[in-house]
């Protein structure tokens, strides 16, 4: 039997995917493909994707299904043969169908889709205090600030906030999550896969409640 890993993580904006999952990826070594770091570098890039993509992220709606799934299935075929942690993707019922119908094909299955949440007052607090370098390292102003204002501790690059973080965008980015998102914590319930983690939580908190939950899905796949 397979003990491979493929994990969903999904939940509002600023609920901490990016940072729990930098943290997972080195713990259990799996391919981290997350669809926000994806599309930005398009879009850095002037890539034919990152030009069709570009207005939808600025304005906070999600960029079309089938430029998205393409980008994803073609990184899985690439790097997810052993498992594999998406972060945000999918976002959508109709991506989720996506993901579900091609993993099949390949004779694969998921293993959970893990949710992490958070109200949208602590979101909204949490993302415009949010800065991060070239490298995804993520800070807070407040809540996690740099040693040395706008500069990155770990690779020295300096911080910036996104252009998707100033208020008017992250509200409506929650409005994007709770119309189009939030269905897919019924659609992984329904289906046994979904794990509710408290976001509002210490960093180390959520980690460790995270990976005793990941172990435990481990030992239950070698069963
Ligand atoms: P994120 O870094 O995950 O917050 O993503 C930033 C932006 O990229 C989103 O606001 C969307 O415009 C776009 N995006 C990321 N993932 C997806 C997805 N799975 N489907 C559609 N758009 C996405």
């Amino acid at each position: 039997m397979s003990t491979e890993l493929n994990l969903i993580l999904f939940g509002p904006p600023g609920a901490g995917k990016g940072t729990q999952a930098s943290r997972l990826r080195e713990d259990f070594d799996l391919p981290y493909i997350a669809t926000g770091d994806m599309l930005r570098e398009h879009r850095e890039n002037g890539s034919e994707l990152g030009k069709e993509a570009e207005s939808y992220m600025n304005d906070g709606d999600l960029v079309p299904d089938e430029l998205v799934i393409k980008m994803i299935m073609e990184e899985i075929e690439g790097k997810g043969d052993d498992g594999f942690l998406l972060d945000g993707f999918p976002r959508s019922v109709g991506q989720a169908d996506a993901l579900g119908e091609e993993i099949e094909r390949r004779g694969r299955r998921l293993t959970a889709a893990l949710l992490v949440e958070a109200s949208d007052e602590v979101v909204l607090q949490r993302i415009t205090g949010r800065r991060q370098c070239s490298n995804g390292h993520v800070y807070h102003v407040e809540f996690d600030p740099p040693k040395h204002e706008d500069v990155c501790d770990q690779c020295g690059k300096p911080l910036t906030q996104r252009d998707d973080d100033k208020p008017e965008t992250v509200e409506k980015r929650l409005k994007t999550y709770h119309g189009q998102t939030e269905p897919l914590v019924d659609y992984y319930d329904e289906r046994g896969l979904l794990r509710r983690f408290d976001g509002t939580r210490s960093q180390t908190e959520v980690h460790d409640h995270i990976r005793a939950t990941l172990a435990t899905l481990r030992l239950e796949e070698r069963l």
